[in-house]
């Protein structure tokens, strides 16, 4: 089926480069007419090739037509969406507190007929939009902020602040673009609850909370995202990224985002005075060839060709010069893309702990808690479906803004929602740095741009929110009407 969907795309092409065009140039747009404009840049070019059959080319004429509906709802809501943005920049939320953000959204469903569900999951928020028989195509959204102090400069920068369980004030912001998230899906919920006539079947929305602490996409499944709501064909999302310009999209294909697995490792010794470390088993001592065995798992047993990360990112041992502790804790990060090597490292970290302590001399075994709490898995982008997306993401903006990305270490639990459903997913890459900073950035010398999760991210916002919006809806609208 989705290769159908990807000869027939092939056939229309479908550009319009105005993803970089000025404020005054869209502000002369607004003045002028606007339908005739869109119309007129949404160049629908040639329909080639001899084999097409008619039914094909009609299909592609017919997403072309849509995609002119779609940017007329886009050229006369984005001054809209811009405003939302920059709301919910002004008020994030940390994980589990997205109690406003999901109102906000909740209450523009509402307002687009959509059929919303409050309180999935915690603050999530599950917006069905049924019509008629057809695919189903869940598109997700993330809604929760992080514990930095916002230092852009913006006029609309967070000033929030929330307490830590620990008792310390942080700042709030959102450094991992999740206000940008909202504001694409809400604008998408918008374009495809406006262009009905153009698909058939069901989108379901997911304002998804708590990714940064990754439980939010679990919480949502236990409560009953694929019994209580149509269970999709299709998990679609994507993430913003410091790496490419504005009006820029990218895509992966295969393993996106990686498993994350945290570890503690505790290590027991025998304390005592330093000055008489023999009648001591120093746990320091322990947990330092322990840190160091570890290192040996990426280089020398794993394949060289798989990836994976195994970082000691915490040491706690002691509490002052002259004393060997009892114990020494370690905390680690673990990154791998499959089950088998996930499995491998993991295995490998018990081993190396155990049998270290042991030749140390240790009076006990280490305990090695892998935390499956606080686990996220790997997200796999379905390559047929990365695929379609990457042919209809070339059509609507043109070659050069679509780049493949490599995969990161990092972790998403996006990558939940497809497994769980066992169907294929995609998450995408949206740019979103100035064009003109982007290009100072790549020269040699050049300033790099502030990363996601710095107090100093910040988006090109109209730009980006645009291709944002047009590329899930296209995407969507293909895998709707695929059937
Ligand atoms: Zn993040
Ligand atoms: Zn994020």
């Amino acid at each position: 089926m989705r290769l159908r969907i990807r000869n027939r795309l092939r056939r229309v092409y479908y550009i319009d480069d105005r993803s970089n065009e000025t404020a005054s140039e869209r502000n002369a747009m607004k003045h002028g007419n606007r339908h005739v404009l869109t119309a007129m840049s949404a160049l629908v070019l040639l329909i080639f090739g001899s084999r097409s059959a008619a039914g094909e080319r009609s299909a592609g004429m017919s997403f072309a037509r849509t995609m002119i509906a779609v940017d007329a709802v886009v050229d006369a809501s984005l001054d809209d969406w811009h405003a939302f943005y920059k709301v919910c920049h002004e008020n994030p939320e940390l994980s589990l507190q997205e109690k406003e953000s999901a109102e906000r959204l909740a209450r523009h469903f509402r307002k687009l007929g959509i059929d919303t569900t409050e309180n999935v999951g915690g603050h999530g928020v599950v917006g069905v939009l049924k019509n008629g028989k057809g695919p189903t195509v869940l598109i997700r959204g993330d809604m929760d902020a992080l514990p930095i102090v916002e230092e852009t400069g913006l006029p609309f920068a967070s000033r929030k602040t929330a307490k830590l369980p620990d008792g310390h004030t942080v700042g709030i912001m959102h450094a991992c673009g999740h206000d940008m998230h909202q504001t694409v899906l809400a604008a998408t919920a918008q374009t495809l609850a406006a262009t009905k006539s153009d698909w058939k079947g069901t989108i379901v929305f997911v304002a998804q909370p708590a990714e940064e602490i990754g439980v939010g996409a679990r919480a949502m499944i236990e409560d009953g995202l694929f019994t209580r709501f149509p269970k999709p064909d299709y998990c679609i999302a994507l993430h913003v990224s410091h790496e490419q310009p504005s009006g820029a999209v990218g895509w992966t294909s295969g393993w996106v985002y990686a498993n994350v697995d945290s570890v503690d490792i505790t290590v027991h010794g025998v304390g005592g005075h330093g000055a008489y470390p023999h009648g001591t088993v120093d746990p320091v001592v322990a947990a330092a060839q322990i840190i160091t065995a570890l290192q040996t798992i990426v280089s020398r047993r794993l394949n060289p060709l798989d990836r994976a990360v195994v970082t000691v990112g915490s040491v706690h041992a002691g509490s002052k010069h002259n004393i060997i502790p009892e114990t020494a804790t370690l905390q680690l990060t673990v990154r791998s893309f499959t089950d088998e090597v996930r499995k491998e490292v993991l295995d490998s970290i018990r081993r190396i702990a155990i049998h270290t302590a042991r030749a140390m001399g240790c009076p006990k075994d280490p305990e090695v808690v892998v935390r499956s709490d606080e686990f996220t898995p790997a997200s796999y982008n379905d390559p047929e479906l990365t695929a379609t997306a990457a042919e209809v993401f070339r059509q609507l903006l043109g070659e050069k803004q679509v780049a493949e990305r490599p995969p990161s270490m990092g972790g998403e639990d996006f990558g939940r929602f497809a497994k769980a459903a066992g169907v294929p997913g995609f998450m995408f890459q949206l740019g979103v740095v100035e064009p003109k900073r982007y290009a100072a950035s790549q020269q040699e010398g050049g300033e790099p741009n502030p990363t996601v999760h710095s107090s100093k991210f910040q988006t090109d916002a109209i730009p980006t929110i645009r291709t944002g919006v047009r590329c899930m809806t296209a995407l969507a609208l293909t895998l709707l009407n695929g059937d």
